[in-house]
């Protein structure tokens, strides 16, 4: 049924900003409050295009999180739309299991 190695679960995020969504992994990162946050404790960051958000201080550009909301759907097949899906909303015949793995960076580099 899954495929070997069963990967962490995926956490969602997504800039409030300019609402870019990125997925990154309870392997690498931890929750924190709304933020995922690396191994070495620091929040997900992106380069936010969107200067004139109202970011709080101290909080600008950091990804917040999201969790899957996993509907199971057994008559809808689970594609490769599901494993590349950045939107934290699942509903097809995996049930969770493979949304967002695909977009998961296998490598963190700084
Ligand atoms: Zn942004
Ligand atoms: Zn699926």
């Amino acid at each position: 049924m899954t495929q070997n190695g069963t990967p962490a679960t995926p956490i969602f995020t997504q800039c409030p900003g300019c609402k870019e969504r990125r997925v990154v992994s309870t392997a690498t990162h931890t929750v924190v409050g709304a933020e995922a946050r690396d191994s070495a404790g620091v929040p997900v960051y992106h380069a936010c295009p969107v200067e004139a958000f109202p970011f709080p201080a101290g909080m600008d550009r950091v990804f917040h999180v999201k969790g899957l909301k996993a509907t199971l759907a057994p008559e809808k097949r689970c594609d490769g739309k599901c494993a590349n899906s950045g939107a934290p909303v699942c509903k097809c015949s995996c049930g969770g299991a493979a949304h967002g793995v695909g977009l998961i960076p296998t490598q963190i580099t700084n």
